[in-house]
């Protein structure tokens, strides 16, 4: 009974003033100050500790895929642009988890329909030749019927986009990609998937997906063990070719 009076009268004490308050900078954060960035002057370019992949002007950030030589795309009008018999092509350095962001146009005159018309794609993490990886889709978003989970800004073969926010072919498109990498066991076991956040020309169209696995043409998707990867671009036949620009990448590990 006693005990009960003394908890009522500190309660009241409380109610009534400063006695037990709390103070604001109780849950104020001294410290560490995040580190400075500097943003782009312009929308959309690299802000000061990207690692930018691709400026305009050469390809020195990227290898081919098959013999990891120099990668044999064409640089035109400040955009590298896809050449089918030189194929895929890779970033030099590898990547965990990231922020990416990147420019894609369709040629103004198109050909082809579904997936042969204007078809590439963005390996997020390159886990082997050819196609191995986990690739967002690139393809013609206008009036290209085709499965909604290959169409242009699908996770290909997992996950159709929220929305459709493309563009027409000839003008440009932008991603902006949060990757966060998947991570494994010392065993080789899955110990936390990949996820990703995806906005197509701005608008949200994967929001932090959780991927089942590597794109599989075929099957369903299995996780195999791997660690920092190359970002890869798709060189893939029927409707194009794809032009890239304005490619940079910000690692989150
Ligand atoms: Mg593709």
């Amino acid at each position: 009974m006693v005990a009960l009076r003394i908890a009522a009268a500190l309660a009241l004490l409380c109610l009534a003033g400063p006695a037990c308050a709390q103070k604001p900078e109780d849950t104020e954060q001294a410290g560490p100050a995040p580190p400075v960035v500097t943003p782009a002057a312009q929308p959309g370019g690299p802000p000061s500790d990207a690692v930018v992949l691709f400026g305009g002007k050469e390809l020195g950030e990227w290898v081919s895929v098959k013999d990891k030589g120099p990668a044999g795309w064409a640089v035109e009008d400040g955009a590298m642009v896809v050449k089918l018999a030189a194929g895929n092509i890779e970033t030099r350095r590898t990547f965990g988890s990231y922020q990416l962001h990147l420019e894609w146009r369709e040629p103004a005159t198109i050909t082809g329909s579904g997936q042969l018309r204007g078809n590439s794609g963005v390996f997020l993490a390159s886990t082997g030749p050819g196609d191995a990886g986990y690739e967002l889709q690139i393809l013609d978003p206008k009036d290209n019927p085709t499965y909604v989970n290959g169409q242009a800004a699908s996770i290909y073969k997992q996950a159709p986009p929220l929305v459709n926010a493309g563009r027409p072919p000839g003008q440009w498109q932008v991603y902006d990609v949060v990757w966060t990498a998947p991570t494994f066991t010392p065993d080789g076991a899955l110990k936390t998937p990949a996820k990703v956040t995806v906005l197509h020309n701005g608008v949200l169209v994967q929001n932090d997906f959780v991927l089942a696995g590597p794109t599989r043409f075929i099957g369903k998707p299995v996780y195999a063990a791997h660690g920092p990867s190359p970002i890869k671009l798709q060189a893939h036949a029927g409707g194009g070719p794809v032009s890239f620009r304005n490619i940079w990448v910000r690692p989150l590990d």
